[in-house]
């Protein structure tokens, strides 16, 4: 099960939550202040970083 984060949209908070990943849209409600108004976050999870350059450090 991927971890996916979230940030509230009312009071900002932002938490994680792993969820299923048919799951990952589905209605949330915010920890804090049980608000709906909850935003998916790009997930910072490193799987696959195959593609245009992931060049670190090409200083020349
Ligand atoms: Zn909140």
């Amino acid at each position: 099960m991927p971890l996916y984060e979230y940030r509230c949209g009312t009071c900002g908070k932002s938490f994680e939550q792993l969820r299923r990943m048919q799951d990952a849209d589905r209605d949330l409600e915010c920890p804090e202040c049980k608000s709906r108004e909850v935003e998916r976050q790009l997930s910072t999870f490193s799987s696959g970083g195959c593609g245009s350059g992931g060049g670190s450090g090409r200083f020349t």
